[in-house]
């Protein structure tokens, strides 16, 4: 196969993954990944299971593109994530159930868990609301990763990020069994915050951790 359909179909498999793990469900959600001087992303409102490589769009990094499937309603905020941030090779966005309940609240999530780590501090922002798939939307979100690689979306869902399309999608998967474990513990009692520095050392741990290691210079 060749390489550009294997990143088209190794979008689709992110996206039908994402559904079959209960992370995603139906057309909601969408997956980028940085291709050549643009992105693949996929298009709005299809079912993932009848996605064919070719359904997959490429988008320049000024939005424009030639293929007939409109690119998802998010495309601004893929791409501006992949244009403020050169570590970005991919981008995942969920409506997860608990990390969208927390975002419904408006809630930020703390440091109640050492692998509040990989998004890169001790806390999770959430973005404040503006209606799907506008630029306003794209700036809060951009506003609320400064310094973080996942945030909340108010009353919308979650965004994770990753050098590549297995780093971004581990992240989402962690990121919402974080507000899972922190839903659940709010319901038993107070949960205990880790300090800022016991964070720091933890991030720094991190980057020397599985999928979020560094690649090393050769
Ligand atoms: P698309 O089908 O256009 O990608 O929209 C889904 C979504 O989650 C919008 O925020
Ligand atoms: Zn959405």
């Amino acid at each position: 196969m060749e390489k550009e359909c294997r990143a088209r179909q190794s979008l689709i498999d992110a996206c039908r993954a994402m559904n079959a793990s209960g992370l995603n469900q139906g057309t909601a959600g969408n997956i980028s990944l940085r291709w050549k001087d643009g992105l693949l992303i996929t298009p709005s409102g299809r079912p993932y299971d009848e996605l064919q490589a070719d359904d997959i769009v490429f988008l320049r990094m000024d939005g424009s593109s030639e293929h007939e499937l409109s690119p998802s309603s998010e495309w601004r905020m893929h791409r501006d994530i992949l244009a403020a941030k050169a570590d970005v090779g991919a981008v995942v966005h969920a409506h997860s159930v608990h990390a969208t309940a927390f975002a419904i609240c408006g809630m930020e999530i703390p440091a109640v868990h050492y692998m509040i780590a990989i998004a890169g501090g001790p806390d999770i922002r959430c973005a404040p609301y503006a209606t799907y798939g506008t630029p306003e939307l794209s700036a809060l979100v951009l506003e609320a990763l400064e310094g973080r690689s996942c945030a909340l979306m108010a009353n919308h869902g979650m965004v994770a990020t990753g050098a590549d399309l297995r780093q971004a999608m581990w992240l989402a998967v962690e990121l919402e069994t974080l507000c899972k474990q922190y839903a659940l513990a709010l319901q038993i009692g107070t949960p205990r915050l880790l300090s800022d520095e016991e964070v720091a050392i933890n991030v720094a741990k991190f980057n020397d951790y599985g999928l979020k290691k560094k690649p090393r210079a050769a």
